[in-house]
């Protein structure tokens, strides 16, 4: 019976030490977490400006839900599109410099609207082993032909580009790889996009806000020129922008196209009015605040700094994502719950979300992050060596 099937499953999912549960947090997103009422240090959220819980963010989203409600009550295409939404597209694709911007709910759903709209059957999409499970999943739903290469491995793309017979070529990548916290190198893919005419997708939910001049992103950080017609960004709005959605920019005729075309775009309800509202706020203060970014890299010197000697060996990462490779995924959860017990909490990453053998503790560091509460992991990690 299948019901017996899912018990020995799930007895596995426990036995590989891979069983997932979810920890229900008292408080507001932030540096301090309450669990079962014990406070915590949190160093898990994606919150990188600490913009989650912030005072200008929330007393727009107030004001927003005064002004316009709640819900959109409908599609973008029906009557879902208000003017929170249409002003914050503008102000996205004026804030990243692309021709024209689209809004959808949240990342996963942009990284479906994008890949299977622009490419189908007898098309090839070229992906990099460690994108993000959403632009997985966008190459499969396409149906093209899908081809992956190793890990920021140029020589390796190119090699597959120049076999390929495909009509249409899109190269699909992370900027900031979500659980190394590396930089895809964006310049070298362009320049294969270029000589083999493929379009080049971004997913830059971990860069935007982040990287780049007043936080434009993953493209700024590498001055790439956004009028570029063959790139295509997905910049997310629940991370470093601390609400939640994303969107594309690209041309105008991308956009349009996907306007037209994107099915994770069209059959479901606009983003909340008020979510729109929060986010206006928070990409004035991305651009403008320019010390969150500063103090979030000196934070991450700080542990690198402190971990440098010790038995916990980093990624070499340059953003907030710092992750501590510890290979085992019992010995992984056996760290993580030692911090725990001394009130950390980093979260310890398992496969599928890591390739095998590489469980870690992805230490997430966050502008609302102090000097001390980094100093105290990193003392609680150098004890725990
Ligand atoms: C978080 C994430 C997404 C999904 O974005 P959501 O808005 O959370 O759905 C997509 N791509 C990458 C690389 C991510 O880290």
């Amino acid at each position: 019976m299948i019901w017996d099937e899912l018990e020995s499953a799930l007895g596995e999912i426990d036995a590989a030490g891979l069983r997932r549960r979810r920890r229900t947090l008292a408080a507001p997103c932030g540096p301090l977490a309450v669990v079962d009422g014990k406070p915590l240090i949190s160093f898990c959220s994606n919150d990188y400006l600490g913009l989650a819980a912030d005072q200008a963010l929330i007393a727009a989203a107030c004001a927003g839900a005064q002004a316009w409600g709640v819900g959109s009550g409908a599609s973008h295409l029906v009557s879902g599109h208000q003017s929170p939404h249409q002003a914050l597209e503008e102000k996205l694709a004026a804030f990243t410099g692309f021709a024209r911007a689209l809004l959808l709910s949240a990342g996963y759903m942009a990284n479906l609207a994008i890949v299977p709209a622009l490419v189908g059957r007898g098309d090839a999409v070229f992906a990099d082993k460690l994108n993000h499970a959403s632009l997985i999943d966008a190459v499969q739903l396409s149906r093209a032909d899908s081809q992956r290469y190793s890990h920021g491995d140029l020589a390796m793309l190119e090699r597959l580009l120049a076999k390929s017979t495909a009509r249409r070529k899109l190269i699909v990548t992370d900027a900031v790889f979500s659980m190394d916290g590396d930089l895809a190198p964006l310049p070298g893919l362009l320049e294969l996009a270029e000589r083999y005419d493929a379009w080049l997708v971004i997913d830059d939910a971990h860069g935007f806000g982040v990287l780049g001049e007043h936080g434009r992103g993953t493209l700024a950080h590498y001055a790439i020129d956004p009028n570029n017609p063959r790139l295509v960004y997905m910049g997310t709005l629940g991370k470093a922008a601390g609400a939640s959605g994303a969107f594309i920019a690209a041309s105008q005729q991308v956009i349009e196209w996907l306007l037209q075309r994107a099915r994770t775009y069209i059959f479901t309800t606009g983003a909340s009015p008020l979510i729109a509202c929060a986010l206006l706020a928070s990409i004035d203060l991305i651009a403008a605040d320019e010390e969150r970014r500063t103090h979030l890299r000196e934070l991450a010197e700080q542990l690198r700094a402190g971990l440098a000697a010790t038995r916990w060996q980093l990624l070499p990462s340059p953003t907030a994502i710092q992750p501590v490779i510890i290979g085992d995924n019992h010995e992984a959860l056996h760290v993580a719950g030692a911090l725990y017990e001394r009130g950390f909490w980093v979260p310890a990453i398992r496969p599928p979300t890591v390739p095998k053998g590489t469980a870690r503790l992805r230490v997430s560091l966050s502008a609302a992050h102090t000097a001390e509460q980094v100093a105290a992991l990193v003392a609680a990690l150098q004890d725990l060596a």
